[in-house]
């Protein structure tokens, strides 16, 4: 099937920025009928795009920059997408023509060198038209500005409006919004690109390229752990977060020990002098990306639910299965949270002993 006409209708967010609107006018009974699968059908020319996985997953920002680089793509062009670390899962709903995976290049680990010497080896054979990548900081961004620095290509950093032949980016302290031509190397800001295509691809794996060890011009001395309660709530991956239903203080407490997580409240909670004003998340607190948020006894008011927009798996515990953060959580648990708290901590306990 040919490709999506990249210079489709566009709408004007909030912030002014222009978004290419994707799936204008689908009615409700198609929102879930499978989509129509395109491949390239004479492929000459191929777009690369690179992302770190965490935990065998492309998170958000990566699948935006994929699926930038699908809307883009004609008829004529493959869709190859280089993944840093392990992948389990299927790229073909992100966009992805081709997938090569390099396990070994684990964000965890910093080995800039290799990952660069590795990237131009790809880069080398395979002569993409175009490079994409999330600019992030869990090493894409990093990663991205070393590939600049080392090739002549034009590029654009913080994109945050791309169409076929543009970009633009905020310049003079987001005074200014920069347009230039569409570059070779585009690093692409989040939440720059809608990533519900219309279209899902055939995602082929293909051989990945040998390892470039050469350099070793760093040596990594690891990650030093430290316990949730010591990160800023900002950075933590995993919050345990009270609102107004929990009664005891002291067992989300226990619990958030027991999971090693964060804790974070509702402003109520706080109001009420429970928690210090440093843990409230929401448009007036802060705003936090954990991969998994636990909402317990949380109702999900609009102003909370802007502080945990960027939390990648939310479960919440309420004993209304109709509160607003139902429909924004992956998994609800419908009950009372003192409850819910306690069963978790036992069965938390039975698994570590289990374990030892
Ligand atoms: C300008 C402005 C800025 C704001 N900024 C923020 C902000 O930054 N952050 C923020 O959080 N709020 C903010 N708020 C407040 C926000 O509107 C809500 O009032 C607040 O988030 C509600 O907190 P809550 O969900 O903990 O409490 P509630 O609204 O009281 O909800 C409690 C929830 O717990 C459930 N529950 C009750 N008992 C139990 C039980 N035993 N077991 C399980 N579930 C139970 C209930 O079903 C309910 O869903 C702001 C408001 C304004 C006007």
């Amino acid at each position: 099937m040919s490709r999506v006409n990249p210079m489709r209708p566009q709408q004007t967010t909030s912030s002014g920025l222009k978004r290419m609107v994707l799936q204008a006018n689908v009615k409700p009974e198609e929102a879930h009928a499978p989509k129509p699968i395109r491949s390239p059908a004479k492929p000459k020319t191929r777009v690369l795009v690179i992302a770190h996985s965490d935990r065998g997953a492309l998170d958000d920002h990566a699948r935006q920059a994929l699926a930038a680089a699908a809307i883009l793509a004609d008829a004529e062009t493959t869709v190859t997408v280089l993944v840093l670390g392990e992948l389990h899962e299927n790229l073909s709903s992100a966009g992805a023509d081709e997938v090569m995976v390099l396990p070994e290049l684990d964000f965890q680990q910093f080995q800039p060198d290799v990952e660069l010497a590795s990237l131009l080896a790809v880069i080398k054979s395979m002569q993409p038209m175009r490079i994409f990548m999330p600019d992030n900081l869990i090493g894409d961004g990093d990663l991205g500005r070393r590939l600049i620095a080392h090739s002549q290509l034009t590029t654009a950093t913080q994109v945050v409006e791309i169409d076929t032949k543009h970009v633009a980016s905020y310049q003079a302290g987001c005074s200014v919004l920069a347009v230039c031509n569409l570059p070779e190397i585009v690093l692409l800001a989040a939440n720059a690109v809608d990533t519900d295509l219309p279209f899902s691809a055939k995602a082929t794996h293909v051989d990945a390229v040998e390892l470039n060890h050469a350099s070793g011009e760093y040596q990594d001395l690891g990650l030093q752990t430290s316990s949730a309660a010591e990160i800023a709530l900002e950075e933590a991956d995993f919050i345990v977060s009270a609102g107004n239903g929990v009664q005891n203080l002291s067992t989300l407490e226990t619990l958030a020990l027991q999971l090693d997580a964060a804790i974070g409240a509702s402003r109520v909670v706080v109001d009420d002098g429970k928690l210090p004003r440093d843990k409230q998340i929401g448009a007036t607190g802060k705003t936090v990306s954990a991969t998994s948020y636990l909402a317990i006894g949380i109702s999900g008011a609009v102003q909370h639910l802007q502080g945990i927009k960027d939390c990648r798996h939310v479960i919440a515990i309420n004993r209304d299965s109709s509160a607003p953060i139902i429909k924004r959580a992956d998994l609800s648990v419908i009950g009372d949270a003192e409850d819910i708290m306690q069963a978790l901590i036992g069965e938390i306990a039975k698994a570590k002993g289990a374990n030892a």
